[in-house]
């Protein structure tokens, strides 16, 4: 046997990948990365020709090369991530007092979206493997707790509205979209798929995203590509996309000088800047995924010589973009995996090696903790146990 992993050893082991660190010099957890871009060129552009706001041409460019990428057949961009996940609720016909499935690990966005528009989050657990909404306890809550009523599905406890399902792609893992698709399908539920952190990421050679009615993403400063704040929505549904242009600009009537307003406006899209910045990342996302995957796999390497630890890594059938490396301790006892993670994070913090535990469950949070919910252990249990190390694009010359 050998002896228990420590801290002390875990900690090493993550500075042979990303060299030293201090509190004066911290390594964080993902920087962004504009190395040998066009993004000082694009932004010059902007600011010369004075298209700086939320219209131009880098973002019919930037959107372009979305779609171009990812064979979205249209992509529209939005002010950031959590805009596009309420736009495509409310697109989808989610409305106040509605109930909306998504997993109980996420960035607290995704509830948020849902309570901006007056809805309400309901959890349901995810699958250990790829940290996704897990298909058969989606089934298995709504066996438990729907009811068709002529074409609506009602949660029989609440007496509300389920009105959709998101599933979000964590870290770039793809989830198991297939399956959750067929289940929403075979409850008439639209699906939306939450891809903020998995812009790269395909599963069956489709990228995420494309399989529900609509994939949201974020070019937040952490994500694998920034605008500085910015999102998008991609989609293969004109209508949705014609929708989502018309409601994110003022919902006005083409005309050369009229102010006619067919509907409430939101005026959530993205500026040429922050476009003009993304298009410039976009032309070198191929290096930039190639450079995640070096990472994690250096990591790899060096934990695989340690015992009671291992990586997150993409399942079969799919590609991940390696957003965030997570490191699962993978020892029996479920208490002592914390303990250890605690003393992980607090010794690396003191170093400035800024690792993060994974975001505490979303029905722990104050705000959702009376939200309905269905059983929810596999959550419970990968919180004790996942740490988010150095991602950085830069780590790899
Ligand atoms: C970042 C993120 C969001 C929100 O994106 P913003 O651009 O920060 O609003 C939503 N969901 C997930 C999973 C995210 O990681």
């Amino acid at each position: 046997m050998t002896s228990p992993i420590c801290e002390e050893e875990i900690i090493n082991a993550i500075h042979q990948i990303v060299g030293p660190s201090s509190k004066k010099e911290p390594v964080a957890l993902h920087e962004p990365y504009f190395l040998n871009t066009n993004a000082m060129k694009y932004l010059k552009d902007c600011i010369n020709t004075g298209w700086v706001s939320s219209a131009g041409s880098y973002v019919n460019k930037f959107e372009n090369a979305i779609c171009d990428f990812t064979k979205a057949k249209y992509c529209v961009g939005l002010v950031n991530g959590t805009v596009s996940i309420r736009l495509a609720l409310h697109l989808l016909g989610v409305k106040p007092g509605d109930e909306v499935l998504l997993p109980s690990i996420s960035f607290v966005a995704t509830a948020n979206a849902i309570s901006h528009l007056g809805a309400i989050p309901h959890f349901i657990d995810i699958d250990k493997r790829n940290l996704g909404i897990d298909h058969k306890a989606l089934e298995s809550r709504l066996k438990t707790i729907a009811k068709m009523k002529g074409d609506t599905i009602i949660n029989k406890e609440t007496g509300r509205k389920i009105a959709a399902v998101i599933a979000v792609h964590i870290f770039g893992f793809p989830a198991e979209i297939k399956k959750i698709k067929n289940i929403s399908l075979n409850w008439n539920l639209p699906l939306v798929e939450d891809c903020a952190e998995a812009l790269g990421s395909w599963r069956d050679e489709i990228h995420c995203g494309l399989t529900g009615n609509i994939g949201t993403l974020s070019f937040n400063g952490n994500k694998i590509l920034t605008t500085g704040g910015g999102g998008a929505i991609i989609t293969s549904d004109p209508m949705i996309a014609e929708q989502a242009r018309h409601i994110s600009t003022t919902a006005k009537i083409k005309h050369a000088w009229e102010y006619d307003h067919d509907q409430v406006g939101w005026n959530d899209r993205m500026p040429n800047l922050n476009a003009a910045l993304g298009l410039a990342q976009m032309e070198i996302l191929d290096e930039t995924l190639s450079k995640k995957r070096k990472i994690f796999n250096s990591y790899k390497e060096v934990f695989s010589n340690l015992s009671g630890v291992k990586l997150i890594e993409e399942q079969k059938n799919t590609m991940s973009n390696y957003w965030l490396v997570t490191l699962s301790l993978d020892i029996p006892s479920s208490s002592k995996a914390k303990l250890l993670k605690n003393q992980i994070l607090s010794k690396a913090h003191a170093k400035g090696l800024l690792l993060r535990p994974l975001w505490k469950p979303l029905n722990k949070l104050p705000m959702y903790q009376n939200s309905p919910k269905g059983l929810l252990n596999n959550s419970m249990e990968v919180a004790k146990r996942l740490i988010n190390l150095p991602s950085s694009p830069k780590l790899i010359p």
